[in-house]
């Protein structure tokens, strides 16, 4: 995925910028702790499409 498209993505609840997470191709929110799937190189921004993510997995202090 290009990184000038990952610029224009923000999360759709908080709005914040997402991370995106290679490995995993999801587009990660922190703020929500929700990461958003990419499938076939398309974004989906849909929360009911998002894996909730673990706290525990989170870096940084809680
Ligand atoms: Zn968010």
């Amino acid at each position: 995925m290009e990184s000038r498209l990952l610029d224009t993505l923000v999360c759709p609840l908080c709005k914040g910028r997402l991370d995106y997470d290679r490995d995993q191709a999801e587009l990660i929110c922190r703020a929500d702790r929700l990461a958003y799937p990419v499938r076939d190189g398309i974004p989906v921004m849909l929360e009911s499409e998002a894996r909730q993510l673990d706290a525990a997995a989170a870096p940084g202090p809680a």
